[in-house]
């Protein structure tokens, strides 16, 4: 499909039909389905392959859906390591939950290290057409200021950081939570939805080897663990290489959280037992952390030419910090919407085509991620995460129904009785909008949404 038979009028001064800004799971998956659709994209990415991403390194069965989809391969054999669920740890006792048998989603899920797996997803969208130029930093989105609508983006390329400029009437922001691009235009993060924080270090360790991703809870309860932990929880995942990647997601709850991430990963990791070996002298690296941007924390999620997709848009799943899914599913649901635009002369037709993009990820997720905004104040608090804990753990299917709700997995209506009756209530609550905050149709929403 060229410019020509889609009848879209693509400026003869343009560098591509659409610029992405970022090839990470988001920028690389968009960037694939519309070079699939005959598009010229052009991907800007400021690091250059192998790089480190700090990560869990964890996907779910809603992410291997997604990879799926874009026609990745997910065997074993292709270097994955499949995990066969969850093994949740708290309230003094732990549970293991197998990933449910669904007709949506593989009853597995997937870990590889970041550092190779953004890399492969990049050249998966290379091998589909897409241009990827690395080590390129874009400083922001170009703006005609006539008409407000952004005309590419500015950046800086190569070791000399040579300033240039790329033209296309449609850039997607896939710049992580950074989101450089969208800061350039004042679209900021809401502070009526929740922000997490993780930290994660490597260590050789015999539990290299586990085949559940292991979760501990109710952190601020443990012995020798202070109640700065409030809100957070652990995980230890066997990357199948003699490591183990280890990690701190916690609720950013209060307003000038100054507490020392690192310091709490280490003071927690130390309490772990020591045949685990997650000491010190065993660590491959330094710790690193970043911000989760949860529940649809930045929008609106398209304005005058910028679509905002992945982290960028503040995808992250409120229940568990994991944002590879939604980063994978926003794109997907992203490019569905700009090859549409594309077909379409620049105008009202076409802004139509791209204001279904906001509207589409309400539909998907909208309703899952109010209540997951909502969950993740209760969850924050120490009170409630006891008593949850003492609740739940000992009620296997009580468990069972958390998993698939904080992991976003359920067949809705074609689903088993459990699963429909979680469809139903889904379906009951209304979704999140995509209007700023203060604004007449969020004063609303924000009585019940967190
Ligand atoms: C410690 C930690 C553990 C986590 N564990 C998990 C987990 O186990 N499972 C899970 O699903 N999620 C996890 N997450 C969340 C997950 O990492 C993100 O949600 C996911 O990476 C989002 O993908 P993305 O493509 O939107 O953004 P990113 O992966 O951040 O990719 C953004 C890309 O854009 C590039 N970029 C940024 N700025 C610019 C610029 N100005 N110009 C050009 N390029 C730019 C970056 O270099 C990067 O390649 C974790 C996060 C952290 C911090």
């Amino acid at each position: 499909m060229s410019a020509a038979t889609t009848g879209a009028r693509r400026s003869p001064d343009a560098d591509a039909d659409v610029v992405v800004v970022g090839a990470g799971p988001a920028g690389s998956t968009v960037a694939t389905y519309l070079a699939r659709a005959g598009l010229d994209v052009l991907v800007l990415e400021k690091a250059t392959f192998p790089r480190e991403k700090v990560c869990g390194d964890g996907v779910t069965p809603r992410g291997v859906k997604q990879l799926v989809d874009l026609g990745v391969d997910t065997r074993e054999e292709a270097g994955w390591r499949h995990q066969r669920g969850l093994r949740v740890i708290g309230g003094g006792t732990s549970i293991q939950l197998d990933w449910p048998e669904l007709a949506t989603f593989p009853a597995y899920g997937l870990v590889r290290p970041r550092r190779d797996f953004d890399q492969m997803l990049a050249d998966h969208a290379r091998a589909a057409g897409a241009r990827v130029e690395e080590g390129v930093s874009v400083s922001g989105a170009a703006v005609d200021e006539r008409t407000g609508r952004v005309t590419g983006v500015d950046a800086r390329r190569g070791p000399e950081r040579e300033p240039v400029s790329y033209r296309a009437s449609l850039v997607v922001a896939c710049d992580g939570v950074g989101a450089r691009t969208a800061l350039s235009l004042g679209i900021g993060k809401r502070d009526d939805r929740p922000l997490g924080v993780a930290v994660r270090r490597y260590y050789t360790s015999p539990r290299h080897d586990d085949d559940y991703l292991e979760t501990h809870l109710g952190l601020h309860d443990g012995p020798g663990v202070g109640p700065d932990l409030h809100g957070g929880y652990g995980w230890v995942f066997g990357m199948g290489d003699g490591t183990a990647n280890v990690g701190l997601g916690v609720l950013a709850t209060r307003k000038n959280d100054k507490r020392d991430y690192r310091a709490l990963l280490r003071h927690w990791v130390e309490g772990l037992p020591a045949e685990w070996g997650l000491r010190e002298e065993n660590a491959t690296g330094a710790i690193g952390g970043a911000a989760l941007p949860m529940g649809m924390s930045r929008t609106p999620l398209y304005r005058d030419g910028l679509v905002l997709v992945g982290d960028a848009g503040g995808m992250v799943n409120p229940f568990s910090g994991e944002g590879i899914a939604y980063a994978l599913q926003s794109a997907a649901i992203a490019a569905e919407c700009v090859v549409q635009a594309s077909a379409r002369p620049e105008g009202t037709g076409r802004e139509r085509a791209l204001a279904a993009y906001p509207a589409a990820v309400r539909h998907e997720l909208g309703s899952w991620y109010r209540v997951g905004n909502r969950a993740a104040s209760a969850l924050g608090r120490p009170r409630f995460m006891h008593h949850a804990l003492r609740l739940g753990m000992p009620r296997r299917r009580l468990m069972e129904a958390a998993l698939r709700l904080f992991t976003g997995l359920t067949d809705g209506r074609d689903g088993d009785a459990g699963d429909r009756a979680l469809d139903l209530v889904l379906r009951m609550v209304p979704p999140l909008g995509d209007a700023p905050p203060g604004s007449p149709s969020t004063r609303k929403e924000g009585s019940v949404a967190a």
